[in-house]
């Protein structure tokens, strides 16, 4: 899979990547302290927010490849 659709947890309050302890695994309803500004931040909102910016990466990629067989096709 393509590196750039590596999906990114972050911080909802700073934007800070958010980081777990080695062999840490996060499970709904957990709080997540974001190392930068200290915050507890919410599971399920960081992957509600995580989820939206993931698919609005997947449309733009499908947009810009709808764009190339549209070019193909009218030629
Ligand atoms: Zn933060």
């Amino acid at each position: 899979m393509d590196d750039s659709f590596t999906i990114e947890a972050l911080c909802l309050f700073c934007n800070a990547v958010l980081t777990s302890e080695e062999g840490k695994e996060f499970d709904s309803g957990d709080l997540i302290k974001c190392n930068n500004c200290g915050e507890m931040n919410d599971y399920d909102s960081v992957v509600e927010v995580a989820k939206e910016k993931g698919v609005d990466k997947v449309e733009s990629e499908i947009e810009k490849e709808l764009h190339k067989t549209m070019k193909n096709l009218f030629k």
